[in-house]
This record gives structure tokens, C-alpha cells and sequence, in this order.
């Protein structure tokens, strides 16, 4: 047999069946969750249409577009991308038509924000606040209510003149249809409120008039929040209502949906297990199987790889799999799991950094680990015209930086050699890599190695160059990264003072009692390795489901456990400080920081801001406040772990310009400040791209 398909087909068979809707099939098992990138404002939705058909060319089943709003009051901001003219229809057949061509699928997702809206023009079923937005919504009419159910039917309709395949009805993550399930949200007196047979009509009217007006031959998603995780949220009997409901009431698929976005429970990011609430779309399937309900059902959540995925859908979990971010990180995961490339996959390493941090902030996404995300038309790897533009480039470093000049510039098909001083590739990523809850990172390495191998970059490792090592080359690429920097404290000569390299890299012993001198991205996991001594929840799902206070929503409504989370006790007693006065991680990621100084919280890490550093001695450290540099005191600790920043590495790059050499710098030997592997790599890569 082929070989490739021995290792493709024979490995995900249950991935890549196609699955039959009965009036069309989908190619395979593969769900590209909705996504809100950005580019869904505005009139010309040429980089959209773009994004997609990039991904409909990697074979992806069946994508969802990031929300669409169907009428005003439902926008997430304002002047969010809407879908209620046939104007708008018109303007979204360049995304349809180029999915199409390439052999894609599309549904468009209505997205009604109601109390969750960043406007004052907020709707909901009860006039109440969300604690994640400023505006309190106005309570709807009666009729009020009647012309969302209209809006929502209408914007089925739009969607399908459009040219999509189908939509997806958003009912989950706390959203309008979700604020009308829960009493918590819903308070009315009305047809549309009471028990819970009331509070449900209106998905279950949404979803019976939109099949209506669409016809059968369209695919409706319905996603459903199986598990709502926060106070208030439904019964495991109310969700099973609903689910059953929907299905009967004419859903083509049911996706899931998990936790609310004002849940304090992280769902998504990198410190979740994998596949972390796939068992909440099992108990679902065993619900509809016993009903007799074929309606598919898709899992979600923190499914990153094939092999997951393929688990998934082995065991019966669900009939398919959505993955959103591990679309952007590779929007050719399919066709390279199918081609048997599967250690080829740019893996999402769920860090939020370039995706939902931006769209928190604004921007455009992108991705981490793939900076051409939402990029296509502008960034593109070309490759060079003839032979005669073949150059011969020298890059030194291999953390992401330089990893990722050498692999496009070879991948575009010039000569390049590949030097670092150490013994092994990643620079400072094989330091996240041994945080708890950084397992991730692990996969970006895996990678960006095979990359390297695929692309023919020839690799110098355990050699630290000099400039007088670099002769011969066209150009040198400089990626050499950073130092720590020296705080400069009275007494850091102490034997019990360690550097982060010396705890992350070198694993010298550390004492039951430690102080953390600098709070940010890597004092802060630092404090996390040094509390969690080694066992991280990310590989042990019941573990980690106690530390976030998560159960069985057929035990506790709402799936969180009664007696809150049950952090395991603190291998250390760690202190983290700053010498900044507020929060301590202000610095973190939007989306990622209050899970940092939560965890650290359950696990009882003292964290002082404010502070001066007067001295190191036997006793601990010496601090005092402000800047009278009052309230002297000593932090008793047996070691100090000096995490004060970086700064940049450029001493070879001095000495090849003071040679006259053409020098390009890069990460972190560019700019320390605020450097991360975000920058870094989207840096590297706009360079390689260029030159
Ligand atoms: P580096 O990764 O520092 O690589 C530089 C390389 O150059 C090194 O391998 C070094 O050996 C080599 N080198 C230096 N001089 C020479 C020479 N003369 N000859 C040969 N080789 C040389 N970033 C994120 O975005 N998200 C995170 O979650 C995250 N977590 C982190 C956690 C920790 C614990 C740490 C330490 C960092 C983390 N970072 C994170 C930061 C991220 O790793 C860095 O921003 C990134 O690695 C910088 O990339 P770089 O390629 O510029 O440099
Ligand atoms: P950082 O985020 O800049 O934090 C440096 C810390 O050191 C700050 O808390 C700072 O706070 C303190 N500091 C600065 N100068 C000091 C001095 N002279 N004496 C004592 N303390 C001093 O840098 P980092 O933690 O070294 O991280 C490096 C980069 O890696 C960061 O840019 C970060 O983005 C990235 N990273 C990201 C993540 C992530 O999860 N996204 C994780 C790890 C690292 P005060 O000045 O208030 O004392
Ligand atoms: Fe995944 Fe991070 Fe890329 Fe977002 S930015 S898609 S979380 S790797």
C-alpha cells in the first residue's frame, strides 16, 4: 500500500470520513470553529474571502465565520459586521464563491451579543449588567423580543442568498440566546421567561423559523452550551431539554459550546487539557443515542492535533471536531494529516497571543506561531525568481527567531546555514517548554525542527560564532537573543541568589522558601514551576478539573463543583514582587493574565508591588515600600530568583557592522523590551519574506 496513505488515511480514518448530512456531505470530520478575526468589518471582504479559501484549500470540512450580527442592538461594538441587507449579501459572495472554488464549505454565524454588547444599544432579556461589559442592557418588549426572533430569520435568509452553505445559531458562551436560558439572566414575567420550558422558547422558536425559512436543504449549526460554568448556569436535565429540542426542532448539527465568557473557569488557553470537555459532548451523544436522536453532535475545546481529534471520534465522543485556533496556526492541518505529515502541523499552542489577545485589543488577528494568519494577501513567501537570486545567508541563533528567518528564507530557495552555541535548537522557548502548563510548547519546537529538516536549512549547533566565523556569506542574519538583566541589588552574590536560567534551564536546587524578585512573564513562571514542583494539571485532567472547581453538570448545575476549587497545596511558599505599585502582571496577556495570578492565588504565592530591593542577605531579602522607603522588613527565603527583565544580545552584531558586514537583527538581539515569541517570529518572518 501507498505509504502516504498508510499513514494518512490508515492513522485518522475516523478524521477524514466524510459525514453525510443527507441533502450534502461534508469531505470530513473537521469543524473550523468561529472565529472573530477583524476582518469582518468594513465593506470589501477581499482578505477574508482570502483567509478562507486558504483553509478550504487545506480540505477543512466545514468553517464558520466569525460572528455576524443580525441586526444592530445585537452588534458585539459598533459598526460590527452584520448580515441583514441583501447588500450584505452581495458583498459576502467574494468569501463564499472563493471557498467554493476551492472545494470548501461555509456557514455564517449569527452572533446576538445581547447583554454581553460593548454599545449602549444593548438588549436583553432582563435589564441587568454583565460584569464583562460597561453598558447595561434595555430589558426587551414582548415585541422587542419578537423582532430579534425576526432579525435571526432574516439573517438565515441573507446568509443563504450570500452563497453560504448554511449558519450557526449562536446559543452558547453567555450570549443573547444563553441569557434567556438561565434564571439568573432572565427574570421575566412574560411568554419568554419563568420555568424552564418558557426560558427555552426562544432558541427553539429561532431555530424552528429559520429552518422554515431556509428550507432543508441548508445546514443549520446549533451551538449549545453544555456546560455554562458560572453560578446560575443550567441543569445537566435543562441542557439535555434544549439539545433534544433542537435537534428535533430541525438543527443539522450540534456544536458545543463551553462555559460562559464571564466563567472564571479558563476553557481555552494553553494551561487546559486537551480535548478538556469532550466528555461533556459524550454524555450529550449517550443522551441522543438513547432518544434515538442522529442529529451529529461536534466536541470542542482545546483539540489541537489529529491524534486527539481521531481519539475523539474513535471512542464515540462526538461525529466531528471543531478546531478554531488550529486553523489559523495551520490552515493545511488537514490536508497534511491526510497526506501523512501530520509532524508537519504548525501546532496551536493555545497561548491567545496573536488571536483573541488582539481581537481583545482591537487589532487584527493573527498567529503566534503563524504570522501570515489573516495575513494571506500580504505577507507571502515567494519563491526566488532564478537561481541567480539564490543567496548564501548566515543566521545565528536558533530560538524562534532565527528559526523562522532560516526556514522561509530556505523554504524561498536560498542557501542557508543555521548556527547556535547551544546544543540544541529554541533558544528560550526550551525554557516555557518546562513550565507548568506550557507543554505546548514542546509541539512549536517539534515543528519548527521538522521544518528546518523539510526545508533544508543545514544546521550548526554547539557553535558559538564569532564575526571572523562569518566570512563568505552574503548575509548575516543576527537572532542572537538576549541576556538577563543585572538588577544591581546589594548583596545578589549571595549563594542563595539564582538567575531563572539557573532554576529553568540548569535545575539548581531551590529552597522551600523563595522570593521572586520581578513579576512579569517569566516571574511569573517561574513562581508557577516552583509551586507546582513538577506536576503540571495540564496532563491530568481530573487534577486539573479540582484546581478550577469543575464537575459533572448532572451533579451541580452549571458544571461547577459546589465546594469551589480544591487547589493542591504548594510545594513552596514563593513570594512574587515588582517594584511598580498596582496589580502585579498588568504585562500578561488580556485574555490570559487572570488565569496566571489566579493560579498563583490558589496556590498561595504572596505577591507584593511597590516595592525596593535594599539588600540579599542570610536572613532573605531586604525590601522597603515607596519611595520614603518606609516599612523596612525582611522576606524570609532560603533562595531569591532574579526574573528583572532582559536585554538585548549584540555583541557579535557590533562587531560585524564594525566590520562593514550587511547585518539584519532580529527577536530579541533586536529589541529585548517587550519582546516575546509573538514578535519575534512575525519579525523574522516579514524579513525573510522580504529579502
Ligand atoms: P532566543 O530565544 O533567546 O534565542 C537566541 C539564541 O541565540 C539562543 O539559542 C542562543 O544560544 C543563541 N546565541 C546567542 N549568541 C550566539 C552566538 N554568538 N553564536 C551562536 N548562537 C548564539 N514568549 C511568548 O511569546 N510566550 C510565552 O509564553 C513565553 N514564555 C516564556 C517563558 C520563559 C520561561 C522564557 C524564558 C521565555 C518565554 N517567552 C515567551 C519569551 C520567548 O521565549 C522569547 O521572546 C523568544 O525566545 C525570543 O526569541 P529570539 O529568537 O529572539 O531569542
Ligand atoms: P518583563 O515582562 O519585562 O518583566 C521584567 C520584570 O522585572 C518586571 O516585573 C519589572 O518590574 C522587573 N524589573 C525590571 N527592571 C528591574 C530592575 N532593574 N531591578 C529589579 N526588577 C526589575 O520581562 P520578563 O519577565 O523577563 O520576560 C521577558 C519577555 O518574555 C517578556 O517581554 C514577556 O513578554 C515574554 N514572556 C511572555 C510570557 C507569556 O506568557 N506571554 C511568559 C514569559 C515571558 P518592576 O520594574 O516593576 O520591578
Ligand atoms: Fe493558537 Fe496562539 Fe496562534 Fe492563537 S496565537 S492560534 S492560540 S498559537
Amino acid at each position: 500500500m501507498n505509504d502516504t496513505l498508510n499513514s494518512g488515511q490508515a492513522r485518522y480514518p475516523n478524521l477524514l470520513a466524510p459525514l453525510d448530512l443527507g441533502f450534502t456531505q461534508i469531505k470530513n470530520r473537521v469543524l473550523m470553529g468561529s472565529m472573530h478575526t477583524g476582518l469582518e468589518e468594513g465593506r470589501d471582504l477581499r482578505r477574508l474571502a482570502a483567509y478562507f479559501r486558504e483553509r478550504a484549500e487545506g480540505d477543512v470540512g466545514l468553517m464558520v465565520t466569525g460572528g455576524f450580527a443580525p441586526n444592530i442592538v445585537g452588534w458585539a461594538k459598533p459598526f460590527a459586521g452584520m448580515m441583514s441587507t441583501s447588500g450584505a449579501a452581495r458583498r459576502h459572495q467574494v468569501v463564499t464563491q472563493a471557498v467554493h472554488a476551492a472545494g470548501g464549505k461555509i456557514a455564517l454565524q449569527i452572533l446576538h451579543t445581547g447583554r454581553y454588547a460593548f454599545h449602549p444599544l444593548a438588549v436583553a432579556p432582563s435589564r441587568l449588567k454583565a460584569p464583562i461589559s460597561p453598558f447595561t442592557p434595555f430589558e426587551l418588549s414582548s415585541r422587542g423580543v419578537e423582532r430579534q426572533i425576526r432579525a435571526f430569520v432574516n439573517c438565515a435568509v441573507k446568509a443563504r442568498e450570500a452563497g453560504y452553505d448554511g449558519v450557526e445559531i449562536m446559543g452558547s458562551e453567555g450570549y443573547f440566546i444563553n441569557q434567556f436560558l438561565s434564571s439568573y439572566t432572565n427574570q421575566r414575567s412574560d411568554a419568554w421567561g419563568g420555568d424552564y420550558s418558557q426560558r427555552m422558547r426562544l432558541p427553539l422558536e429561532i431555530v424552528a423559523r429559520t429552518r422554515e425559512a431556509v428550507g432543508p436543504d441548508f445546514i443549520l449549526i446549533y451551538r449549545l452550551s453544555m456546560i455554562d460554568l458560572v453560578p446560575g448556569g443550567s441543569s445537566w436535565d435543562e441542557v439535555v431539554t434544549l439539545g433534544k429540542a433542537v435537534a428535533r426542532g430541525g438543527a443539522t448539527l450540534i456544536n458545543t459550546g463551553i462555559g460562559w465568557h464571564e466563567a472564571r473557569v479558563p476553557t481555552i488557553a494553553t494551561s487546559v487539557p486537551r480535548a478538556a470537555f469532550a466528555w461533556v459532548t459524550q454524555k450529550m451523544r449517550a443522551e441522543f443515542d438513547a432518544a434515538g436522536i442522529r442529529t451529529p453532535l461536534v466536541a470542542s475545546n482545546r483539540i489541537n492535533t489529529p491524534e486527539v481529534a481521531e481519539q475523539l471520534l474513535a471512542d464515540g465522543f462526538a461525529d466531528m471536531v471543531s478546531m478554531a485556533r488550529p486553523l489559523l496556526a495551520d490552515p493545511h492541518f488537514v490536508k497534511k494529516a491526510a497526506a501523512g505529515q501530520a509532524d508537519q502541523i504548525n501546532t496551536c499552542i493555545a497561548c491567545n497571543q496573536a488571536c483573541l489577545d488582539h481581537i481583545f485589543k482591537n487589532q487584527l488577528t493573527s498567529c503566534l506561531v503563524n504570522p501570515r494568519a489573516c495575513h494571506e494577501t500580504e505577507l507571502v513567501y515567494r519563491p526566488i525568481a532564478s537561481a541567480v537570486a539564490r543567496r548564501r545567508f548566515a543566521v545565528v541563533g536558533a530560538g524562534p527567531a532565527g528559526l523562522t528567518a532560516a526556514t522561509v528564507l530556505a523554504e524561498r530557495g536560498h542557501e542557508v546555514h543555521l548556527f547556535d552555541a547551544a546544543s540544541e535548537i529554541g533558544g528560550q522557548l526550551n525554557m516555557a517548554k518546562v513550565v507548568p502548563g506550557k507543554e505546548e510548547f514542546h509541539e512549536m519546537l517539534r515543528y519548527l525542527q521538522r521544518r528546518v529538516e523539510v526545508t533544508g536549512v543545514q544546521v550548526h549547533l554547539g557553535r558559538g560564532v564569532q564575526a571572523s566565523d562569518l566570512q563568505g556569506y552574503d548575509q548575516v542574519i543576527v537572532a542572537t537573543g538576549v541576556v538577563p538583566r543585572d538588577p544591581r541589588i546589594p548583596g545578589q552574590d549571595h549563594q542563595k541568589v539564582l538567575s531563572y536560567i539557573d532554576v529553568l534551564r540548569h535545575r539548581k536546587p531551590v529552597g522551600p522558601r523563595v522570593a521572586v524578585i520581578g513579576a512579569g512573564g517569566i516571574g511569573f513562571d517561574v513562581a508557577e514551576f516552583l509551586v507546582s514542583e513538577g506536576h503540571s494539571t495540564t496532563t491530568d485532567l481530573p487534577a486539573w478539573q479540582a484546581e478550577w472547581g469543575v464537575t459533572d453538570p448532572a451533579l451541580a448545575a452549571g458544571g461547577l463543583h459546589p465546594g469551589g476549587p480544591q487547589a493542591t497545596p504548594p510545594g513552596r511558599q514563593v513570594t512574587l514582587l515588582q517594584r511598580k505599585t498596582g496589580k502585579l502582571g498588568e504585562g500578561l496577556g488580556k485574555t490570559t493574565g487572570w488565569i496566571h495570578r489566579t493560579a498563583l492565588k490558589m496556590k498561595r504565592v504572596t505577591m507584593i508591588g511597590g516595592v525596593n530591593y535594599e539588600r540579599i542577605g542570610d536572613e532573605g531579602l531586604l525590601v522597603s515600600d515607596g519611595e520614603k522607603r518606609e516599612n523596612l522588613r525582611w522576606i524570609p527565603c532560603d533562595t531569591v530568583v532574579l526574573c528583572a527583565g532582559q536585554l538585548p544580545l549584540r555583541e557579535l552584531a557590533d562587531a560585524l557592522l564594525a566590520k562593514g558586514q550587511t547585518v539584519h537583527l532580529i527577536g530579541g538581539a533586536h529589541q529585548a523590551g517587550e519582546l516575546d515569541a509573538k514578535r519575534a517570529i512575525d519579525q523574522a518572518a516579514r524579513l525573510a519574506a522580504a529579502l
